[in-house]
């Protein structure tokens, strides 16, 4: 075991999309917010339920086409609030 793992246990966070353990600053976390709209939370201090992804256009892909997304929040997507995540997520989304 190393050491450093210890140390960064409390950060980790699993990926919804592609279900790797990460450390939470490799993830973009993405809140549930009352209203049932998923948000993307770039400052990681929105309220609400967080889920994780890569910042990576696979994980996005797929956590928005398979479900994941809505399984994780329980909320059921609306198409508007698909295309503002995806919208959202191309500004930052590795290719
Ligand atoms: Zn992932």
């Amino acid at each position: 075991m190393k050491t450093t793992l210890k140390n960064n246990r409390e950060c980790l966070r699993t990926c919804i999309g592609c279900r790797q353990v990460k450390n939470k600053r490799e993830l973009v976390r993405l809140t549930c917010t009352h209203e049932e709209i998923v948000e993307i939370d770039l400052t990681g201090k929105k309220q609400g339920r967080g889920m994780y992804l890569c910042p990576v256009e696979s994980c996005w892909r797929r956590s928005l086409e398979k479900g994941r997304l809505e399984y994780a929040s329980r909320v059921k997507l609306g198409d508007d609030n698909r295309q503002s995540l995806l919208f959202y997520s191309r500004g930052f989304l590795k290719k």
